[in-house]
């Protein structure tokens, strides 16, 4: 028995979907160790950004352009799967 997940149990922070980049998207460094943070935007909603250990520090202070931001919060909904799509009131597209 496998029943896939209830859209109520998942976490709109949860990074554990979302790809890695290969440098960080706050410094651009492609040193250190990086990792997949999601950060939250009081206007546009959560959304992820690969970061280095130094910037993930700074967490929710990442200097991001608007349009940019957008983007990344589109890109994140697809990470977290269909219940958070922009399509999930009308047919699936899945
Ligand atoms: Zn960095
Ligand atoms: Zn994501």
């Amino acid at each position: 028995m496998s029943e896939p997940p209830a859209c109520e149990v998942i976490d709109p922070a949860d990074a554990s979907n979302c790809p890695k980049g290969h440098r960080c998207e706050s410094c651009g460094t492609e040193h250190g160790e990086l990792a997949v943070e999601t950060t939250t935007n009081r206007r546009l909603g959560t959304f992820c950004l690969t970061m280095c250990r130094r910037c993930a520090a700074f967490g929710q202070d990442v200097p991001i352009a608007l349009s940019t931001a957008m983007r990344l919060v589109e890109q994140h909904l697809e990470h977290l799967g269909e219940c958070y799509g922009p399509s999930s009131d009308g047919p699936r597209a899945y």
